[in-house]
C-alpha cells in the first residue's frame, strides 16, 4: 500500500534534518518519539547559530546597532509564529514552553482571585465553590496547575470522562459545564490517544456560561493547520520543541481582552512602566508577561521552524501524517496481542462504547502488548534502531482510566516515512515470541 503521503518530497525533506540520517545501535535510526520532542531541521539549527554569531545582543535595552538588530529579530519572529496560529504580535506570549503557559495562566488566575491586577481582573476571579472542568485526558502540565489552583481558591476540579474509543463524552461535558464553571481547560489532541477534541463545541458550552477557555496545542501545532482565533479559546499554548523548534521556547496565545485583563504571573525587569519602592506599573500584553530575560534566539530560530512547516503547507503535513496513522492503526490491529489506546475497534468491542465513527487524529498510537512490559517492548525496538516512547507519557489518570500503568506510543512527524512505519510494524511482531 502507498499512501498519498508521495505528495511531499520525503527524501528532501529527510535530507534536511541531519539526525535522522544517525545510526542506532548499529541499525537506521527509524524515530517514532515526536510526540515527545521533534527532530530539527537544520534550518533552525542555522538560524540559532547565525544569531549567535551575528546579532546577539540584549533585546529592548541597548541604544546600539546590535541591540536593535537584536530586537528586529526577535519581535520579527514573534510577527511569524502568532501567524503561523492565526494570532497578532500582541497576542503571543512567549514562555519556555507549554508547562510554563499553563502554569503562567493558572497563577494569574490565582493573583485575580486575591485581588491583583486591573479592575477588569476581577472577572477572572475564583471563589470557594467556582469549577474548573478538565477531561481526562490531559497531560500532567494541564492537571496539575489546574489543582493547585483550585486547592489555593477553594475552587472544585471536575473531569470531562472519555469513552472506552477514546473520544471524549460530550454529553457528560455538556452537564458538567454550568453556571458555576469558571474555567474550561482541555486538550486540542491528546498525547496518548492522538485524537483531536471537538474545540468549538467545548468553546460554545463554555461561552454559554461565561467560562474561560484554555487549550493544550502542543499535539495540535505541529501536525495540523492551526488557527486558534478562529477556534474561539481564550488562551492557548505550544512547546516549539515539539515543532521542529528548539528547547525552552513556547507560546501563550491569548484573545486581547483576556490578556490585557489578566494580571501577571513573574514580575521584575521588562515588564514595567515606572517602579518606585512600593508599587510598580505594568506594560500592556505581551511584555506584562514576560518579566526578565527572554529566550531570543530560540524565539528566533522557532521562527525558522514554522517557516519551514509553512513552507512545507500544514495541509500537506496533516495529510501526510494522516496517511502514516491509517497505515500504523491498521498494521497494529494485525498484529495479535496488541490492544490501542483510543481505537473505535477496541470502544466497540468492550461494550461501553458510544462511539462516534472515526474521529478525527494526529499520526500517534499508543498500545500495550499482551504479556509484555512497555518498558521491554521499548528495549526491543531500541535493539532494532526503533525509536518509540513507554511509560506513562505524563498522563497517569488517563492510564489508569484504560487500566494500565504505562504504554508504548509511537509517534510521527512531518519527516516519517511509510517504509519508517513498516519497519517498525515488523520489528513488533516479533516482540511477543522474543518475550514469550
Ligand atoms: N501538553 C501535552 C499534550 C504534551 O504532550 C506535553 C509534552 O509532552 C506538554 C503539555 C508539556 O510540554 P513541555 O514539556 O514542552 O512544556
Amino acid at each position: 500500500m502507498s499512501s498519498p503521503a508521495a505528495v511531499l518530497d520525503l527524501a528532501a525533506i529527510r535530507a534536511d534534518f541531519p539526525l535522522l540520517g544517525e545510526k542506532v545501535n548499529g541499525q537506521p535510526l527509524v524515530y517514532l518519539d515526536s510526540g515527545a520532542t521533534s527532530q530539527k531541521p537544520q534550518a533552525v539549527l542555522d538560524a540559532e547559530i547565525s544569531f549567535l554569531t551575528h546579532a546577539n545582543s540584549a533585546v529592548h535595552r541597548g541604544a546600539h546597532t546590535l541591540a536593535a538588530e537584536a530586537t528586529e529579530l526577535f519581535e520579527d519572529a514573534r510577527l511569524t509564529v502568532a501567524g503561523f496560529v492565526g494570532a497578532r504580535p500582541e497576542q503571543l506570549v512567549w514562555t519556555s514552553g507549554a508547562t510554563a503557559g499553563l502554569n503562567l495562566v493558572a497563577y494569574s488566575i490565582g493573583n485575580a482571585s486575591v485581588g491583583r491586577g486591573a479592575p477588569a481582573s476581577a472577572g477572572f476571579a475564583l471563589r470557594p465553590g467556582d469549577e474548573i472542568v478538565v477531561t481526562e485526558t490531559e497531560h500532567h502540565a494541564n492537571l496539575i496547575p489546574w489543582q493547585e489552583l483550585a486547592a489555593r481558591t477553594g475552587a472544585i476540579l471536575r473531569h470531562i470522562p472519555v469513552h472506552d474509543d477514546g473520544t471524549l463524552d460530550t454529553d457528560a461535558a455538556a452537564a458538567l459545564i454550568t453556571e458555576r464553571t469558571r474555567v474550561v481547560a482541555f486538550t486540542h489532541v491528546s498525547n496518548v490517544l492522538g485524537i483531536v477534541n471537538p474545540v468549538v463545541e467545548l468553546v460554545a458550552l463554555a461561552r454559554a456560561v461565561g467560562a474561560l477557555t484554555v487549550l493544550d496545542a502542543c499535539q495540535s501545532a505541529p501536525h495540523l493547520p492551526l488557527d486558534l482565533p478562529a477556534l474561539g479559546v481564550d488562551l492557548a499554548v505550544f512547546s516549539g520543541h515539539k515543532m521542529l523548534g528548539p528547547y525552552g521556547i513556547g507560546g501563550l496565545y491569548g484573545r486581547s481582552e483576556v490578556l490585557e485583563a489578566l494580571p501577571p504571573f513573574l514580575t521584575g525587569g521588562s515588564m514595567i512602566t515606572t517602579v518606585t519602592l512600593d508599587e510598580a506599573q505594568y506594560l500592556p500584553p505581551p511584555q506584562r508577561f514576560e518579566a526578565g530575560t527572554q529566550p531570543v534566539s530560540q524565539a528566533i530560530a522557532l521562527a525558522a521552524a514554522v517557516r519551514y512547516l509553512d513552507g512545507v503547507g500544514m495541509d500537506a503535513v496533516h495529510a501526510h501524517e494522516k496517511a502514516l496513522e491509517a497505515r500504523m492503526g491498521a498494521g497494529l490491529r494485525s498484529i495479535p496481542g496488541i490492544r490501542l489506546l483510543g481505537d473505535a475497534a477496541t470502544g466497540a468491542a468492550t461494550g461501553n462504547g458510544a462511539a462516534t465513527g472515526s474521529p478525527e487524529r494526529v499520526g500517534l498510537w499508543a498500545f500495550d502488548v499482551d504479556g509484555v512490559h512497555a518498558h521491554d517492548v521499548g528495549q526491543f525496538l531500541d535493539a532494532r534502531g526503533v525509536a518509540v516512547r513507554v511509560g506513562h507519557h505524563c498522563a497517569q489518570p488517563l492510564h489508569r482510566r484504560f487500566g494500565l500503568t504505562a504504554s508504548v506510543r509511537a509517534s510521527s512527524a512531518i519527516y516519517n516515512t511509510d517504509a519508517d512505519v513498516d519497519t517498525f510494524l515488523d520489528a513488533l511482531s516479533g516482540v511477543r515470541s522474543f518475550f514469550g
